[in-house]
């Protein structure tokens, strides 16, 4: 785990923490490539194509990338070396033989439970949202944790996010945690009661539920939910085009986020804006 990525404070904007070039379709054809650097040119190549990189040995003798179908066929055409690893992010993490250990993370259902959990219990400081439908219709759900929840008050706002690549799965762990977290410390810690009291943290742990659900990185149109964004997208061929994006569009246009972090995990790196490249 960790990336924190900061990423649109407008909603205008995106953090493009590990592009690719290309998306496949739903949970389909997202295998993970061991490329050879054996060529000096490789390594290059390989970060102008703007892949989801995995990993990088530290001799530089290979890079692991996460690519489409359309990928294997540009890394054919320019002659690469490359090895197949894993069909999927499933038989990466052996959740495919093994799926105990996908049950160690929150699913969407168990999310909405939590979060209904944490509004019962703490009425006066945290509040939960609908924030719009996934594609397949489940809710993107928004967790304001501020004193006077349902007033719109005069303080600074801040945005955490998880899931906008729905096989991320500890990207929902971290910022549910951190709900928890204030909620529980809130009546015993003055200085988490100060975070609370003057501020307005909203709190969106999966942006990306049908992504979640599926275990891919994509939404349930096949789309990259953080290449659509409207600043610097250059995957598509248009922005804002996915109710999820939206969704986080119209939320950031109604509030005034003075601070955004969206968490992912492919990489030990934190990118800041406007990191599009
Ligand atoms: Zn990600």
């Amino acid at each position: 785990m960790g990336i924190t990525s900061f990423q649109s404070l407008a909603g205008v904007t995106t953090s493009t923490d590990h592009p690719i070039q290309s998306h496949s379709t739903f949970g389909e054809n997202e295998q993970i490539v061991k490329i050879m650097l054996s060529e000096s040119s490789t390594f290059g190549e390989v970060i102008n194509h703007d892949f989801s990189i995995l990993e990088i040995d530290a001799s530089k003798t290979y890079v692991v990338v996460y690519v489409s179908l359309t990928d294997i066929e540009w890394m054919d055409v320019m002659g690469f070396s490359y090895e197949i690893l894993y069909e999927n992010y499933a038989e990466m993490n052996r959740w495919d033989t093994n799926p105990a250990l996908l049950r160690d993370f929150t699913s969407y259902a168990a999310l909405t439970t939590q979060l209904q959990d944490i509004e019962d219990t703490y009425p006066d400081i945290a509040k939960l949202y609908d924030l719009g439908q996934s594609v397949q219709g489940r809710t993107i759900w928004g967790l304001k944790i501020t004193d006077n929840p349902t007033v719109e008050e005069d303080e600074p706002e801040v945005r955490i996010c998880g899931c906008h690549h729905g096989n991320e799965l500890m990207s929902v762990e971290l910022p549910l945690l951190l709900a928890w977290y204030l909620v529980d410390n809130y009546g015993s810690d003055p200085y988490i009661e100060g975070l609370v009291n003057d501020r307005e943290t909203w709190i969106i742990p999966m942006v990306n539920p049908d992504g979640r659900e599926a275990n891919t990185r994509y939404n349930a149109n096949g789309i990259d939910l953080n290449r659509d964004y409207g600043y610097m997208w250059d995957v598509y061929s248009d922005c804002y085009t996915q109710p999820e994006t939206r969704a986080i569009r119209t939320h950031a246009l109604d509030n005034n986020f003075v601070l955004s972090l969206s968490f992912h995990t492919s990489g030990d790196i934190v990118n800041y804006i406007w990191n599009y490249k």
